[in-house]
Order: structure tokens, then sequence, then C-alpha cells
């Protein structure tokens, strides 16, 4: 089971619901990232409280560790980690291609990418894997994601010959991955990814070829689809014409990196987006701070402020050593509303407190999960 439906739409803007066995999703939506079976320092239970309505998981890190058998015995991830609600997972296409081509250096590269599929060394010990599309779809089968991707190759701008190249593989794969997933399909959903990279007529030819396969969704990816909001922008603008002759959930893969991106991206046509940058900045003393501001009568006008020019504070400073405030006065996130101060962060951060990292990733997880709330109400 899997539908989507759209509720409002403002220009490219829109407001919908997934539908999927394990409960409904309302986009936009923010999907916090889970790599291993675990959104860092934060448990389901606080995932819930802030809002979270899907997480990510990674299938190539899954893979690796702990392993397709142990999932097996779990039966799947949901199970595994006790998160009830919906999950998606990459392909491990992208995880696996940027051990390839995006080092610049040959003998740097972990993975080489064949028409197969990619043989690459683990990170964990460096022993030797080979993927393929097919192997990719069995282990997202196994994994038990909602929503599925199949098997593709990212690159960085490496020139427009191996874009083609890249891209033309990929559809190839796309083709395979479909017919894996034809062959045990449950209630999972398989999405198609557009690449083409910076070049207008790549994404457009690709876009023709995803779309003619008619999946459940559709996934907008590459190595520069989340590097600025102007890209990002810009890589959609080439599809999304095409895009919205269909019905499909549009997916920005690796989109959210600061709230006005997230912004962006909604106003680019984005139901669903992820992003590693709100938890990994936590992590890294860097926490939003900041409000929306717009209007019901004009929301194409909608943005963020902040006073920080980066969108975040910088715990670490010492002006915060001895601030009681909250660390963004609007939040209702946990770590705000429970009247944590900055100076007590500020001091946890200093330690490496582990607390620190639950109270950081808990506000900034919640800072986007609530933008993407006020722009339903906004929309709605
Ligand atoms: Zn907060």
């Amino acid at each position: 089971m899997f539908n989507f439906s759209v509720e409002k739409t403002y220009g490219l803007m829109r407001v919908g619901r997934i539908e999927t066995v394990h409960g409904s999703i309302e986009t936009p939506v923010f999907m916090p990232v889970g790599t291993q079976g675990t959104v860092k320092a934060l448990s389901p239970e606080r995932l819930k409280q802030i809002g979270t309505q899907i997480v990510l998981g990674n299938t190539s890190h899954l893979y690796l560790r702990p392993g397709m058998e142990t999932l097996t015995r779990f039966g799947g991830l949901h199970q595994f980690m006790r998160w009830d609600s919906p999950i998606l997972t990459d392909s491990g296409g992208y995880q696996v291609s940027s051990l390839g081509q995006f080092k610049a250096e040959a003998e740097k590269r972990l993975a080489t990418i064949v028409e197969e599929g990619v043989q690459f060394v683990s990170h964990i010990d460096g022993s030797k894997h080979f993927i393929t599309p097919e192997l990719a779809i069995e282990y997202q089968q196994i994994i038990g994601a909602d929503i599925i991707m199949a098997f593709d190759e990212a690159t960085p701008d490496l020139g427009k010959t191996y874009t083609i190249e890249a891209m033309a593989r990929t559809h190839r794969w796309l083709d395979r991955s479909k017919s894996q997933w034809l062959k045990n399909k449950n209630n999972q959903a398989l999405f198609g990814i557009i690449q083409g990279g910076n070049y207008r007529e790549l994404r457009r030819q690709s876009a023709e070829y995803i779309l003619a396969r008619d999946l459940p969704g559709i996934a907008i990816g590459g190595a520069t689809m989340g590097q600025s909001i102007e890209e990002t922008a810009e890589n959609a603008g080439f599809v999304m014409d095409l895009i919205r002759q269909t019905d499909k959930p549009v997916y920005f893969m690796g989109v959210g990196v600061s709230p006005s991106h997230l912004i962006g991206a909604i106003k680019a046509g984005a139901d669903m987006f992820d992003c590693v940058a709100p938890t990994k900045y936590a992590r890294c003393g860097l926490l939003y701070s900041g409000r929306l501001v717009g209007d019901k009568d004009k929301p194409e006008l909608m943005r963020f402020e902040s006073i920080y020019p980066k969108e975040y504070l910088t715990i670490e400073k010492q002006e915060f050593k001895n601030d009681n405030r909250p660390i963004d006065p609007d939040c209702d996130c946990p770590t705000c509303r429970y009247g944590y101060t900055r100076g007590y962060l500020h001091h946890l951060f200093k330690c490496r407190e582990l607390l620190y990292f639950e109270l950081a990733t808990s506000h900034n997880l919640r800072m986007m999960i609530r933008l993407t709330e006020e722009v339903r109400e906004l929309l709605g």
C-alpha cells in the first residue's frame, strides 16, 4: 500500500499526504537521517516527540553492519530499531559511488564502477564487496523500508561526457532495479532517481526516462543537488514541468542544509527532503536559530529570518558561557522548552558530555521539522 494525494498547491509549492502501511506522512516532510539504524543521539521516542514522521536508513552501511542475516532474523529494520513509523532507504548507490569518482586521484578510490555494479572496499575492515542493482533492491527488501530507491550512480561534475555515460548506466540500472522490485513486490514503493548533473538537456532526458517507468515516486539526485539552494532550484527547475505532468511525490535528495535551504526546496517543488546537516551541525556545536516569516496571502514570499548570517549560533563561543537564555526563544523543542540554557549547553559541549548531543540534536531537528509544519499551515 502506497498512496500520495495532493491537498493544496500554490505555484510549485504543495501540501500533501503519503500513505504507507506504517502510517501516513504529511508533506512537505523533512526526513532525519538514521544511517546505521539510528538517528545519532536520539531514541525513537524522542524522534516521535519532536514530530519525526519518517526516518532514512543507508543500505550500504546496514549491509556492512549489522548485515543482512541479522536484519532477516529480526524481521527487518522497523523491528530491529523499534521504529514503527515509515522508513526510507537509499540504495547504497550514492554511498558507494562517492567512494569512487568523487576522489580525484585514482589510487585513492575505494570503489570501481562497472556495468554490472559497483565493487567497493568496506570502510570498517577493508574487505571487498560487490553490489548490483538487483542486490541493492534485495537488501532494501530485507531491511523492509516503506520507500526504497533504485540503484544509481551519483557523480561530481566530471564533465559532460562522463555525466552522459553515468546517467545512461543509471537508467539501465533503474530497469534492473525495477525488475527485481517487481519479482518480490510487497508494500514497498520504489522511487527512480533523475540524474544528469548540472546539464539541462541531460536532466530532461533523465526525467523523461524515469517518468516513463511509471514508478510510485520520483527523486532528484546527484552530488550537487544539495550543495546550494541555487543549484538545487536550478536542477529541479530543469525538470519540474515534466514531473508535474504526473502526480507523484518528489524527493530532493540530500537537501536541507539550513532552514532557508529547506524553504527554498519547498518553493522549488519538493515534497520530501533529507540532509545530514541538522544532526551533524548539532554535534559540531552549530545550533539553528531564527524563525519563519510569511503571510498566508503571499506564501511565495515566505523566508527564514535569523540574526546569525549562517542561521546558526556557535555554542562553543565564549559569549555563551554565562548566557541563561534557551538556544532560541521561539523554539518548542524539548531542549528549549525544558529551559536548558545556552550557558549549560556551552559547558556540556566544551566537556564533550554525552547529554549535549541529545539536547543539541533534538533542537536542530525540531527546527527543521517545525518549519515544515509552519509551511503546511501557511499553505493550508
Ligand atoms: Zn530548541
